[in-house]
């Protein structure tokens, strides 16, 4: 453990009655496997355990699934596909449209259950109920605007009709981070394009997605064609889809290592993939920026989800002129921050997702420490039982040490002094991730030459907050391929075919 510049509070806890609700909305999820419409145990008869992270105890068994579960939902998915691609495309939308509401009607039960399972203050949990249940809405409306075109060759004698059909059954794998919108980010394309799908959640946070599948199949979805299998061995399952033959594409949100190597299987069946992957955020605060704006900037981007985002300011590299200030002010509104168990009142800032989480924040400030970096807040794990890390900031960063080049996943913020543009640029692109970059300038010219010059692939200028369903999400790099949200993410989801009709004389 390393020495904090102040002592750190315990975490709060959850009044006895805020628990009952908790543990009330977790036992309200079905929790076996759901292939064609029905539950039923896992083929083992084995669960597995889901566990608060603030707590430590469990909350919930999940069955267990494994390849014959595996087989058993993407066959179903294969028969299923025909007849859903066929539907009214307004049919799909309208089940979108009730999934939504339905969500939205339920919010505050989802919203216990995503942060009971996954630590998050039930505040955020609530925000990203809501983040889900758009995509939902976004897509609903897509459905029906799927496009075609007809063209005529340049010497006039063929019309060139194209179209566009769904892909076909889909593998869909989600991370524990974002436990809803992962998900809906994915389904709800795969609804409106036609697509059926077998669906994998994480297997730390399974409970958000076995709520939504109650959701869906009320909205109306048929049977077939959303098939879902939790595991605690994502390979036992995921593999015997990746290797089936039936799936057509594969849609992965979550490490880079993992996606590579799903790439890899994908290509022997040459699936349509799409990996939204990990980052390295640089956030970039010029002299001349509006630090008001770029602290509470930095506070969105850094402790949103408690750092554990994708989207996570990882690097804070700001002009050595304001970076005394800077720091001084962050450290000041991080070090104030409450934390706590996510569903008690008050909390801002819950647990890390699991032990080994923790342990992981803790080497990198351990590293960083070592290395010369100073403490200004925070800087240790906060309270005995749970995994909670204090907010933390550190100063005089080395770019060696090793939180700098990789995704920190907890919240401690690393500011770095530069001293010119060519510099920070440098340093931002020097990653093999390229997902998202923060950028704060009152200069119209540098926003927008320093946002083309970072290689990544969305920038928030002025803003910490990229996220939105009616946007492109998606990464350059190792951050990934494809998009997903905006008028690309149904676009994954569909292939273009062309119809050569002859013209006559
Ligand atoms: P992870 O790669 O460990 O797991 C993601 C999913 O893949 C889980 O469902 C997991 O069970 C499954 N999985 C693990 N090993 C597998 C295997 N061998 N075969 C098939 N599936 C396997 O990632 P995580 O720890 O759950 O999530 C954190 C990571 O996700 C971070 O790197 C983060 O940046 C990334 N992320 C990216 C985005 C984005 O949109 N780009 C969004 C959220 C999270």
């Amino acid at each position: 453990m390393t020495d904090s510049a102040a002592p750190t509070t315990a975490p709060i806890t959850a009044s006895e009655d805020v628990l009952r609700r908790s543990r009330e909305a977790v036992a309200g999820v079905s929790t076996g496997v759901f292939v064609e419409g029905e539950w039923t145990e896992a083929a083992s008869g084995r669960r597995f355990d889901v566990v608060d992270p603030a707590t430590e105890e469990v909350v919930a068994t999940v069955a267990d699934g494994g390849p014959e579960d595996a087989v058993r939902a993407i066959e179903a998915a294969g028969r299923a596909q025909k007849d859903w691609a066929r539907t009214a495309p307004r049919e799909r939308g309208e089940i979108l449209r009730r999934s939504h509401d339905l969500i939205m009607a339920r919010r505050d039960e989802l919203a216990l259950v995503m942060s009971t399972e996954m630590g998050k203050p039930l505040a955020e949990a609530r925000g990203e109920v809501a983040y889900a249940a758009e995509f939902f809405r976004w897509f609903s409306e897509e459905a029906v605007r799927i496009g075609g075109d007809m063209t005529l060759s340049g010497d006039g004698r063929t019309r060139i009709l194209v179209s566009k059909e769904p892909v076909g059954p889909c593998v869909l794998v989600t991370p524990w981070n974002f436990p809803l919108a992962m998900g809906t980010r994915k389904i709800g394309p795969a609804v409106a394009a036609g697509c059926t799908m077998v669906f994998k959640p994480a297997n730390l946070t399974p409970l958000s997605s076995l709520a939504l599948v109650d959701v869906l199949v009320e909205a109306g979805l048929p049977a077939g064609v959303l098939n879902v299998v939790c595991t605690s061995r994502a390979s036992s399952v995921v593999g015997p889809w990746m290797s089936s033959g039936i799936a057509r594409k594969i849609s992965f949100t979550g490490s880079t290592e993992v996606g590579v190597r799903l790439l890899e299987q994908a290509a022997q069946h040459v699936m349509r993939s799409s990996m939204e992957l990990g980052g390295n955020a640089p956030f970039i605060v010029f002299e001349d920026a509006d630090l008001d704006v770029a602290v509470e900037a930095a506070m969105t981007a850094k402790m949103r989800n408690m750092g554990e985002a994708c989207t996570a300011a990882n690097r804070l590299f700001v002009h050595r002129s304001v970076a005394g200030e800077f720091s001084a002010r962050l450290a000041e509104r991080m070090g104030s921050l409450t934390v706590g168990h996510g569903v008690a009142q008050g909390t801002q800032v819950g647990p890390l997702v699991e032990e080994k989480a923790l342990a992981k924040v803790e080497e990198l400030v351990d590293d960083a420490l070592a290395r010369g970096a100073s403490v200004l807040c925070g800087g240790r794990r906060a309270g005995g039982r749970g995994w909670f890390y204090a907010p933390t900031v550190l100063s005089g960063v080395s770019p060696e040490a090793a939180l700098m080049s990789q995704e920190i996943f907890g919240p401690v913020a690393p500011v770095v002094a530069f001293d010119s543009e060519e510099q920070v640029l440098g340093w931002a692109n020097d990653t093999p991730w390229g997902l998202v970059g923060y950028l704060f300038t009152r200069d119209v010219d540098r926003s927008f030459r320093v946002s083309e010059a970072l290689e990544v692939g969305m920038v928030g200028i002025n803003t910490g907050l990229v996220s939105n369903p009616a946007a492109p999400f998606g990464g350059v790099k190792a951050s990934g391929l494809g998009r997903e949200g905006g008028r690309t993410g149904i676009e994954e989801f569909l292939e273009t075919k062309y119809t050569a009709v002859p013209r006559g004389r």
